[in-house]
């Protein structure tokens, strides 16, 4: 489903050049889990965000579902991302003036689904959250982990194949933590890739997979019972 191949990332900013992405190679396969963990500053993020194409990278080759994403331009790489990614960003980043139906229903709009649908969809999320009948409410009257509920919402709309999740039990208890964990590992079983960056070593140790990024690149991994697919 991924591949990314000798990928580098530089940031320039005015006095510094910073290199996020060390030639990093990875193979993700469809229907897999993957917890991503690492030092802060490591690079998670930047691959997250590079992998979800929401950013350029400075060199290297990424090809997504056989598409080399570096031969797209911009309305092509946006039609792949709305096709295909889904999101859980760290701190939920909801909409505060709407509710959790408007919330939920964003990317749908994007992609330029019916309303009719897009009622659908939402309701069946906020059910799967365990946040039916919500749906009027807005973020600000809503707990930590039922935010982190809507953010996760918001992405299963879409129906993504591949969902990209950054530290998406960051903000949580941990009980709310296993019962959101809990949640993507259904997703993952009804058909859904998931990368997963996380620091709760706990949750990584119950997805199949677990890669290590340091410096810029992926140092280590480790496979656990049952887990196929090594890179
Ligand atoms: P992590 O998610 O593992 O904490 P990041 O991917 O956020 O790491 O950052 C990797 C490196 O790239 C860090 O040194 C960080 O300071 C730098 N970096 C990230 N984003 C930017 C940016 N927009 N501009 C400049 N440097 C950045
Ligand atoms: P939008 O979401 O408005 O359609 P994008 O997020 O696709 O726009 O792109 C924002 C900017 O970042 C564009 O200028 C685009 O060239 C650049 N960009 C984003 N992702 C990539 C990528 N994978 N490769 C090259 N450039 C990218």
């Amino acid at each position: 489903m991924l591949h990314m191949q000798d990928i580098s990332k530089m940031y320039q900013t005015e006095m510094v050049q910073t290199q996020a992405l060390r030639e990093f190679n990875l193979t993700v396969n469809e229907g897999e889990f993957i917890a991503v963990t690492g030092p802060s500053g490591s690079g998670k993020t930047t691959f997250l965000n590079i992998a979800g194409l929401l950013e350029p990278y400075s060199a290297g080759q990424y090809m997504l579902d056989g598409v080399d994403v570096g031969k797209l331009n911009d309305n092509q790489r946006s039609d792949l991302r709305n096709q295909k990614i889904g999101f859980i960003f760290q701190g939920f980043n909801l909409i505060p003036d709407l509710n959790l139906f408007e919330n939920i229903e964003v990317p749908l709009r994007y992609r330029g689904i019916k309303a009719k649908e897009r009622k659908r969809r939402v309701e069946q999320c906020l059910e799967q959250v365990g946040l039916a009948g919500r749906a009027k409410h807005l973020p600000q009257q809503l707990s930590g982990g039922q935010q982190q509920r809507v953010a996760i919402a918001r992405a299963l709309a879409g129906e993504p194949r591949f969902l990209l999740a950054d530290e998406p039990t960051g903000n949580l208890d941990s009980l709310m933590a296993r019962q959101v964990m809990t949640l993507l590992e259904e997703l993952n079983r009804a058909g859904t890739t998931i990368v997963m960056v996380t620091h709760d070593a706990e949750l990584a140790r119950r997805t199949p997979r677990n890669i290590q990024i340091v410096d810029g690149q992926v140092a280590d991994f480790t496979l656990y019972q049952g887990a196929q697919n090594p890179r």
